[in-house]
Parts: structure tokens; C-alpha cells; sequence
């Protein structure tokens, strides 16, 4: 396919460069960062997207996505598919999704989950919204950058999905950590902690996969000085658009809010923007009991 490639960052010059791989032919476009070696350079993003078969973006925001789509729609042809693989707001991802009907372009919100290295590998698990043709058309493209593309439903339905599950690990990560800073303080070898915990009903893949203790589990941030990985940033980013969309629908979300809450501060206050998300362990062995 021809396909445009506008946000060639962290995640989108990895995920361009697998698809060069496969074979297919790219145009790049980003404000900053240089195209990946064999992608060609264009000079903005409606000609990165002109008379391409499928456009990707991979950017930061909703706001940036919705100006860059203003730009790009009208650019390109009827039919063409585009494809945001960003982390932004459901409301964002339906307005670009009605404006490119009005233009007869197809669109997907298809976010990731497996980080950087999974967009290296070529492992990423993409979370789809949109019509099923779409997703039909581009499942092959999901293959090559991605282990597994979930059809979740109508436009919105892949942010719903992965703001639900970030929610989710941000909670499970928070609990592991403060069992951890527990643990230790309680007088239980971590290894312990870890050979219990993860073969037991407090097993999660924060625990299983991603372990935050140094020198326990598997090989994670934790033993890299807590180098992202998943910034901490990053998670604040997904737990404020989780509790946006649960204010919006009138949700109860205490958790997610607590969690916001705290990685808000971390990120804030305590140094922890350019650290793991993990590294919320070495915070809270840091610290006493909060006076309740
Ligand atoms: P990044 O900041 O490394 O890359 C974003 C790129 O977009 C930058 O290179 C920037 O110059 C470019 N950009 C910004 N405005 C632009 C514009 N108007 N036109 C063209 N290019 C523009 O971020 P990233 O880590 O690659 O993340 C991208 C998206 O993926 C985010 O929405 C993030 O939440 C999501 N995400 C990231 C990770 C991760 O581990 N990094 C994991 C899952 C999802």
C-alpha cells in the first residue's frame, strides 16, 4: 500500500519502519523528528496523506490530532482510510471520525498497548474503532506492526478500550507497589513477595510482567534505574483521559481517581515525570503513613 505517516516519534518511527519492512511504501511527515531511513520526506502532512491508500497518525493529543486531521482529510482521496494511533479523547477521535464521513474517508481510532519496544518489535496489541470494513481493510497492516488488532466496535470504542485498561494498570501498579513498600517494611524478602504474590490471587501483569521491585521477576524498568518504559507522564496522561470520559457518562471511578491523584503528584511534585510508572515503589517506601 501507499500509506502517509504523520507523527514520527518514540512509537511512530518504529511502527513506520516495520511497515517499510513489509514492503509497503511510506510518506512521513512530522514537525520535529527526522523520517526513519527509507521513509520518504514530506514537507507537510496533507502532502505526507495526498493520494495515499491508508494515512496513520501517532501524536500526542486530541487537539493535535483534530488540527492535524483538519488538514489532512480534505487531502486525501475518496475511499482512503485514516488510521489514529494515538492515545487521545473519545470525543476527539468521533469528531475527526464525522468530519472524514463528510468527505467520504474512512477512519479507525486504533491505540496501542506494549510500549516502545513493543512498537520495535512489531508486537503491539491495537484497540479498534469504526466500521468493520475499515477495520477489515487494515488488518493486514495491524498485523505487521502489531501481535493482535481487538475490533471493539463503533468510532471511539478502541480509546474506550484502552482507557479502561490503562485505568485498570494504573490501580493494579499503585496496589503492587504500596504491598511492596509493605512488604519490606513488614520484614518479607521481596523474592518471597514476588514467589507468592504472582501465583496467587494477587497476581496481575504488574506483578507477572512488569515487576517494580529491583533484582525480582522478570527483567522490567525496575532494574534500570526505573528508565521508561511507560513514563510515569504518560500514565497521569491516560488516567486524566479516563476520568474526563467517566465525568462525561457520570461513571463511578474512585479508584482511577485515586489513581490520577497520585501520579498527578508524583509527576508534579516528586520528581517522577521522567521516571517508570513503576518507580511509584521507590516513592512509597520513601514515605510514612499519611495521617488518615
Ligand atoms: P512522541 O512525543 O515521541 O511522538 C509524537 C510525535 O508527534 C513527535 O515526534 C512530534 O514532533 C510529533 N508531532 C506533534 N505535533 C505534530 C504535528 N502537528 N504534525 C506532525 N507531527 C507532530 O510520543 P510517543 O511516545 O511516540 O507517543 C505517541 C502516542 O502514542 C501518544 O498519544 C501516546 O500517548 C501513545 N502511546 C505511547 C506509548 C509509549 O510507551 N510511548 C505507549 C502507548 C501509547
Amino acid at each position: 500500500m501507499d500509506i502517509g505517516f504523520i507523527g514520527l516519534g518514540n512509537m511512530g518511527a518504529p511502527m513506520a519502519a516495520n511497515l517499510l519492512a513489509a514492503g509497503h511504501q511510506l510518506w512521513g511527515f512530522d514537525l520535529t523528528a527526522p523520517c526513519p531511513a527509507g521513509v520518504i520526506c514530506a514537507s507537510s502532512a496533507a502532502e505526507a496523506a495526498t493520494a495515499r491508500d491508508v494515512v496513520i497518525t501517532m501524536l500526542p493529543s486530541g487537539a493535535i490530532l483534530k488540527s492535524v486531521a483538519q488538514e489532512v482529510l480534505p487531502a486525501m482521496i475518496k475511499g482512503a482510510i485514516l488510521i489514529d494511533c494515538s492515545t487521545v479523547d473519545i470525543e476527539s477521535a468521533r469528531v475527526v471520525s464525522t468530519q472524514a464521513q463528510n468527505l467520504d474517508v474512512l477512519t479507525l481510532d486504533a491505540p496501542v498497548s506494549g510500549g516502545i519496544s513493543g512498537a520495535a518489535q512489531g508486537t503491539l496489541t491495537f484497540m479498534v474503532g469504526g466500521t468493520q470494513d475499515a477495520f477489515a481493510r487494515c488488518e493486514p497492516l495491524f498485523e505487521i506492526m502489531g501481535q493482535k488488532a481487538v475490533y471493539c466496535g463503533d468510532a471511539g470504542a478502541g480509546q474506550a478500550a484502552k482507557i479502561c485498561n490503562n485505568m485498570i494498570l494504573g490501580a493494579t501498579m499503585l496496589a503492587t507497589c504500596e504491598a511492596f513498600a509493605l512488604a519490606d517494611k513488614l520484614g518479607l524478602a521481596r523474592q518471597k513477595m514476588f514467589d507468592v504474590v504472582s501465583t496467587s490471587s494477587g497476581a496481575s501483569w504488574s506483578i507477572n510482567t512488569y515487576c517494580p521491585a529491583t533484582g525480582v521477576g522478570p527483567v522490567s524498568p525496575a532494574d534500570n534505574g526505573y528508565k521508561p518504559g511507560f513514563a510515569a507522564a504518560l500514565m497521569l496522561k491516560d488516567l486524566n483521559l479516563s476520568q474526563e470520559a467517566a465525568q462525561k457518562v457520570d461513571a463511578d471511578t474512585p479508584m482511577g481517581a485515586l489513581a490520577a491523584t497520585l501520579y498527578k503528584n508524583f509527576v508534579e511534585n516528586e520528581g517522577g515525570a521522567a521516571l517508570d510508572f513503576s518507580a511509584m515503589l521507590p516513592f512509597f517506601e520513601k514515605k510514612s503513613r499519611t495521617p488518615s
